[in-house]
Parts: structure tokens; C-alpha cells; sequence
């Protein structure tokens, strides 16, 4: 049985993971806020990813670039012109709908087309929208076989259908708009003086800043092609209809790479390959189900023109197979744009093939809340332990907000508590770790089972009186094993970092 979206976004409002933003005020569409538990997971996910993407390669270094830059650094971009989503209005209800987002079909009786029918996009669309035809038949009183819906989205609809297609809002044909562009970045004003030479963005994607800090990084760096240069940082997006949790906020964090390569017809579709591997590779390593997986390659008609190919990976999220991380061969498009647009060369001498060049690139492009999600979903388990029911997360525990727990048996005995205060301060200075006095063992198991701490260190009578060893025990196997506090750390340390 695979997760429900209730059950994830119930267990992280319960245990302190993810908040609404602003809730106290009735809560902000699209922003969200992570609390104690999920500062660390989040940290972790970031904290893995720079390890592993900057620090135990050669060829990566990382920037942190400001999130309002100069703002023709978005019209070289093109997200000035370019940066939107086809974008619907319902006329009455005032409701908005992303166009590529909203599906509809004709609803077909014995091959008589007898209306429409609209749902927004979600794994079980399907089986909304055959619902909504054969409620709308019994309506009509139609009799004879009604045939299976053949859904498209409302972006790829005939404007001889806009019409037809009823709002998912009011139900009602012809209240809805054909599509619009809406651009998604946010504006502001930089300075005292609000007009429109002072208008500036929160930049939508972090890739941006790398391209216009490119000169830099290569005069300074002593970086030789190829290599990649690493961000991690807040990303700002107005979409039009934020949903299904963290997976599409307005706010959020990306973790990008530019890698720069030589313009080789052939060494981008090699270099795509292995980055594309990488990813999954590590996506894996961090604890996500690989049957949960996938890889969607962009179609080439459907590719920007700029583009040369694009690999998402995709995870089956509750809510459906959705884009987590995508894996783009963007040849030269970024870098020109900001010679043309700024007038200083983005050109890079390559001494070994004797020639200048614009480097080409192979970004992959990933939401740390989308990971966050994605590790969660593939935690989350029910089992049963000795007739018991326990939700578990069953993190990697590189993952795992909290490394290890110390339980003292009892918390009215002097010796013991202090005995386990020690211990716990010994393991605070190498992970966060928790300590819980309080409630019957049992409980206090079950409450880190929840949290998805891999294990439990008990401090008991006989750690005092008779072996000096503590009990370990193991999240997912719930064994128990008593060792000495050398072995206990020896053992977390080894799990956590490998
Ligand atoms: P979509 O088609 O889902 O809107 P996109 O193709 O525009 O996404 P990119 O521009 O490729 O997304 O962004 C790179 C990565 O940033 C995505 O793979 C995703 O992990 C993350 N991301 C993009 N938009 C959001 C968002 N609104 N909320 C959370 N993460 C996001």
C-alpha cells in the first residue's frame, strides 16, 4: 500500500515537519514553513547534496548569488518575454486555472457526443472525469454504452471548444477564457523611488546567477573546462495555482549545476547520459524506493528552441508521476545572451584544443522540497510490531532529522539519568541526537518510530550494576542488542556517513 497525500501532510503538521505559512492569520496560498524536525531534514537533503555534487568532486565549485539581481539579467534570460504559463479564468467564479493543467473531454453515448466534462490534473483524474460522464448521462437520461473519456488538456483545445468545455468551477460551459500568458516572476522595486526604471525580480530560478557569474568563477576559480559550478538557494515563482503541498509552492529551494563543456557535437549527449545516471545514483543513495523512479524524455517538437534535449526525472508521488528533477542539454543559449545583452565576453580559451569558445552546458535542475517530499513518501510505512500498529519513517539515516535517541529506563533514579545525560551530551557534539525521559519504553519507541530516528540508545540497571553496556536498538528490525557507548557511536556514525 503506497502513502496517501493525508497521511504525509498529517504525520509532518502532527510531528512538526511542515507548516502552512502563516497559519495564525488563516494561512498564505503557496508558502510554506518547516518546523523543527523539518529544518533538519531539509538541511540534511541540502547538506548531501553539496557534499556529494561539490565537495567529492574535482570539477565542481559552488557560488551563492544574491536573489535580486540586475534586472536585465531576466531579459537576457528571457524570462522577461518568456517566463510563463498559459493561464485560464473562470468568468464567474474567478477562479484560475493553468491551461496545461486542466483536462477535459467530450462525453460520447453510442458515438453521440452528449457534452463535456473538466477535471484538474491529478493521478485519479481518470476516474473523475468517466464519473462526471456517466453522471452527466443518468442527467440527460441517455441510454446505450458510454464510451471511456480521452482526456487533453485545456492549452491543447480547439478554441471551438472553449465554448463547450464547462468550468471544474461552476460546471458551466462557456464560462471559462481561452488561455493567456502570465508571467510568474514577482516584482519588485528596488530603492526609494517606485517607477519603472527601479522595478527589479526575486529571481524564479537559481541557474541565472551562475551564467552571470561565469567570468568571475573561471578569472578566479582555476577551473578548467570541463567543470560545473553549484548553487543552492530560494527560488520565487507566482504560480498560478499552487497545490499538492510543497511539491508546487511560490517559494522554494533549488539545488542547480551548470556543468560547461566543450561545443563537441558529440561530448554533450555522452556528458547528458552520465549526469542524468549521477542523479539517479543519488537519489537512490538518499533513500528513495527506485521502483518509485522514472525518466521521461521531452519529446524534440516540445523542446525550446535553445534546448538540444531534456531527461526529467520523475517520481510517483501520490498525487501521480510528477517532474523532480530535470537533466537539460541548453548548448550555448545562456551564456551568449549575456555577451550579447552585457557586451563582455563570455568566451572561455581551452588550452588543450587551442580555441576559444562559449562553453555548452547539461544543467540538472532539482526543488529541495520536492526531494523533501520524495524522501517522506518513500519513508512512510505502517507496519506491525509484536500485533501492534506503528507508523515508522524509514529514513536513510543520512536523512534522519534525528541520529539517534537516549532513554534512560527510569527518570527518578539519579545514577541512571546522569549516566544517560552523559552519553547524550558525548553524542550531541557529533549529531543532533534527542533524549526522552518521560512515558513507558514502548511509547517512547514509537514516538522516534514516527519521527524515522534509526535508533534508541537505553540506559538501564544493568548498564549501572553489572555490564556497563547500553542497548541499541534498530528502527526498521526493532532488534535490540547490548554493546559498549564506543560501539553505539561507532555504529550511528557508520550509518550515517557511510
Ligand atoms: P513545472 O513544469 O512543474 O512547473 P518546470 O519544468 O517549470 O516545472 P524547472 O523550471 O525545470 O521546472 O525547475 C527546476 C526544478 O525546480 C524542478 O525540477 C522542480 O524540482 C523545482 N521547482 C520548479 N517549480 C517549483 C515549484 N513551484 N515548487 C517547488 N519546486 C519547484
Amino acid at each position: 500500500k503506497t502513502v496517501t497525500m493525508d497521511e504525509v501532510i498529517g504525520l509532518c503538521r502532527r510531528r512538526g515537519f511542515v507548516f502552512q505559512s502563516s497559519e495564525i492569520y488563516g494561512g498564505i496560498n503557496g508558502f510554506f514553513d518547516y518546523g523543527p524536525l523539518g529544518v533538519e531534514l531539509r538541511k540534511n537533503i541540502k547538506d548531501a547534496w553539496w557534499q556529494d555534487m561539490v565537495h567529492r568532486r574535482d570539477d565542481v565549485v559552488g557560488v551563492d548569488c544574491s536573489i535580486i539581481m540586475h534586472p536585465k539579467v531576466w531579459q537576457a534570460s528571457g524570462h522577461v518575454d518568456g517566463f510563463s504559463d498559459p493561464m485560464v479564468d473562470c468568468k464567474e467564479s474567478k477562479m484560475r486555472y493553468r491551461a496545461d493543467q486542466l483536462f477535459f473531454a467530450p462525453v460520447i453515448v453510442e458515438g453521440e457526443t452528449i457534452g463535456y466534462v473538466s477535471v484538474m490534473e491529478d493521478a485519479s483524474m481518470e476516474d473523475e472525469a468517466n464519473k462526471k460522464a456517466a453522471e452527466m448521462k443518468r442527467k440527460l437520461g441517455k441510454q446505450g454504452e458510454l464510451s471511456p473519456v480521452e482526456l487533453k488538456s485545456y492549452d491543447e483545445a480547439d478554441p471551438s471548444e472553449y465554448e463547450l468545455i464547462p468550468s471544474p468551477a461552476t460546471g458551466k460551459p462557456g464560462s471559462l477564457t481561452p488561455p493567456r500568458d502570465f508571467n510568474l516572476m514577482f516584482e519588485t522595486n528596488v530603492g526609494a523611488i517606485r517607477n519603472e526604471s527601479s522595478v527589479a525580480y526575486l529571481r524564479p530560478e537559481t541557474a541565472q546567477g551562475i551564467f552571470a557569474e561565469f567570468r568571475n568563477v573561471v578569472d578566479t576559480g582555476r577551473v578548467k573546462v570541463p567543470f560545473g559550478i553549484a548553487q543552492v538557494g530560494r527560488a520565487f515563482r507566482n504560480e498560478i495555482t499552487p497545490r499538492n503541498f510543497i511539491f508546487r509552492s511560490r517559494e522554494f529551494e533549488q539545488m542547480e549545476l551548470e556543468y560547461f563543456i566543450s561545443p563537441d557535437e558529440e561530448e554533450w549527449k555522452t556528458v547528458h547520459r552520465e549526469w542524468i545516471n549521477w542523479c539517479k545514483e543519488w537519489l537512490q543513495s538518499i533513500g528513495l524506493r527506485p521502483e518509485l523512479i522514472g525518466e521521461d524524455v521531452h519529446p524534440e517538437d516540445k523542446l525550446a528552441h535553445y534546448s538540444r534535449a531534456c531527461t526529467d526525472l520523475t517520481f510517483r508521488y501520490p498525487f501521480g508521476v510528477q517532474e523532480l528533477w530535470g537533466i537539460a542539454a541548453r548548448g550555448n543559449f545562456d551564456l551568449t545572451q549575456h555577451q550579447e545583452h552585457s557586451g563582455k565576453s563570455m568566451e572561455y580559451f581551452d588550452e588543450a584544443r587551442k580555441e576559444k569558445y562559449i562553453p555548452h552546458v547539461i544543467e540538472p535542475s532539482v526543488g529541495v522540497d520536492r526531494i523533501f517530499l520524495a524522501v517522506l513518501c518513500s519513508a512512510y510505512e505502517i507496519d506491525e510490531i509484536g500485533g501492534d500498529k506503528r507508523t515508522v519513517l524509514k529514513f536513510h539515516p543520512r536523512m534522519a532529522p534525528v541520529k539517534a535517541a537516549i532513554l534512560p529506563l527510569v527518570k527518578n533514579k539519579p545514577e541512571l539519568v546522569e549516566r544517560a545525560r552523559g552519553l547524550y551530551e558525548k553524542l550531541q557534539r557529533r549529531f543532533p541526537v534527542f533524549y526522552d525521559a518521560s512515558g513507558a519504553i514502548g511509547r517512547r519507541y514509537r514516538r522516534q518510530d514516527e519521527i524515522g530516528t534509526p535508533f534508541c540508545l537505553t540506559v538501564d540497571f544493568d548498564t549501572l550494576e553489572k555490564d556497563n553496556l547500553v542497548t541499541i536498538r534498530d528502527r526498521d528490525t526493532c532488534e535490540q542488542e547490548r554493546v559498549t557507548e564506543e560501539e553505539a557511536i561507532a555504529r550511528i556514525t557508520a550509518a550515517v556517513y557511510g
